[in-house]
């Protein structure tokens, strides 16, 4: 069947109170309208709030995306908001800033002071890229600063690729640049000396590397130009790759009483497969519960998450009617 938008579609029992809802999902990135467009398709009350700053906004386009590869990242998601909408879902554009339990749910406070309530939360909030405090990053970000080879690798290959170390997996990134290009460095700055076998795998792999810290990157307008040492000696490059700290947000999942997970890539809501945090009532999906997640990975996170607390609502309904009927 093809989508056919259709705003006649009405969410089911749609409640008296129209501040409460069936499912509140906070954030409209990938994971969160994915979530919407399948509540909304089993005809549940469900409210996307949106903040509006997606990860990938300052990217041209979002790659490795089947049937909608490179679409430039902002567009993807109005397109989502239209799908998400023409089912029923409703989407407001806001900051949640706090969240309670409640005895039947959950109360969220909005930065403009509004309450709504839920039966069940669904965080897809994201996460936040901590980035080096280097000159030049922050400005050239998602364009000539890059993260993941897979996101955007690929537009940069042939070309003098630059590694800006702040970690451990300073190395592996460079290895996996070293596949899109012969001409990879990777400046030390922060990150550790490579043990015997890492420099032999570098040399094997024709990889320079160059030793001290990092003043910042060199820049002409919106191009970046050169990698530059403290010492003044610079280094031309054309891109060049950083390994930031991936911090999701979860601060409503904190003030709820989870405990955010840590690993090496940086802190997340802990999750299952499914999106079931270990707070009832409380799932998670996208990056905000899995850093290494791309937009695929987050809209089929989306999906599941959205089944799930439907099935959910569904066996809590079941039960209720099944008690009535029992006293009745
Ligand atoms: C520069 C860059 C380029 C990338 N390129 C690609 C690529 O080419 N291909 C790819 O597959 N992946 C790419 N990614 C990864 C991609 O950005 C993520 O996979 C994707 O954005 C995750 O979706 P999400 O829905 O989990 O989070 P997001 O897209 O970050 O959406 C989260 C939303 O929640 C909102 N929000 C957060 N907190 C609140 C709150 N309290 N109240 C209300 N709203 C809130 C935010 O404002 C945001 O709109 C890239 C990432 C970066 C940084």
């Amino acid at each position: 069947m093809t989508f056919q938008p259709s705003t006649a579609v009405l969410p089911a029992g749609a409640p008296t109170d129209p501040a409460r809802h069936d499912v509140v999902i906070v954030g409209g990135g990938a994971a969160g309208l994915s979530a919407a467009v399948t509540l909304a398709r089993s005809l549940r009350d469900v409210l996307v709030i949106d903040a509006g700053e997606p990860r990938n906004a300052p990217a041209e386009g979002a790659h490795n995306l089947l049937g909608r590869e490179g679409i430039p990242p902002l567009e993807l998601l109005a397109t989502g908001r239209e799908e998400a909408l023409a089912y029923g879902a409703q989407i407001r554009r806001g900051t949640v800033t706090t969240a309670r339990r409640t005895d039947d749910g959950f109360a969220l406070t909005l930065a403009d002071g509004d309450t709504v309530t839920a039966r069940r939360l669904l965080l897809a909030t994201g996460l936040v890229d901590e980035l080096p405090e280097v000159p030049g990053v922050r400005e050239l970000w998602g364009n000539h600063v890059l993260h993941c080879p897979y996101c955007h690798g690929y537009e940069v290959r042939g070309r003098r690729i630059g590694v800006l170390g702040t970690s451990p997996n300073a190395l592996h990134q460079t290895f996996l640049l070293r596949q899109l290009s012969a001409d990879v460095t990777l400046f030390l700055h922060e990150s550790p000396e490579p043990d015997d076998e890492g420099w032999e795998q570098l040399a094997a792999l024709g990889i320079t590397v160059v030793t001290g810290r990092v003043r910042e990157l060199a820049r002409e307008g919106d191009c970046l130009r050169a990698v530059v040492l403290e010492d003044g000696h610079a280094f031309p490059v054309d891109a060049v790759a950083v390994q930031p700290r991936f911090v999701a947000r979860g601060d409503l999942y904190e003030q709820l009483g989870g405990t955010l997970t840590e690993n090496p890539m940086g802190t997340h809501i802990t999750k299952d497969m499914a999106g079931a945090t270990d707070l009832p009532g409380v799932w998670a999906a996208g990056n905000a519960g899995d850093l290494s997640a791309m937009v695929g990975a987050s809209a089929a996170q989306g999906v599941m998450a959205g089944a799930v607390i439907n099935s959910d609502l569904v066996l809590a309904d079941l039960r209720t009617a099944v008690e009535a009927r029992v006293g009745a």
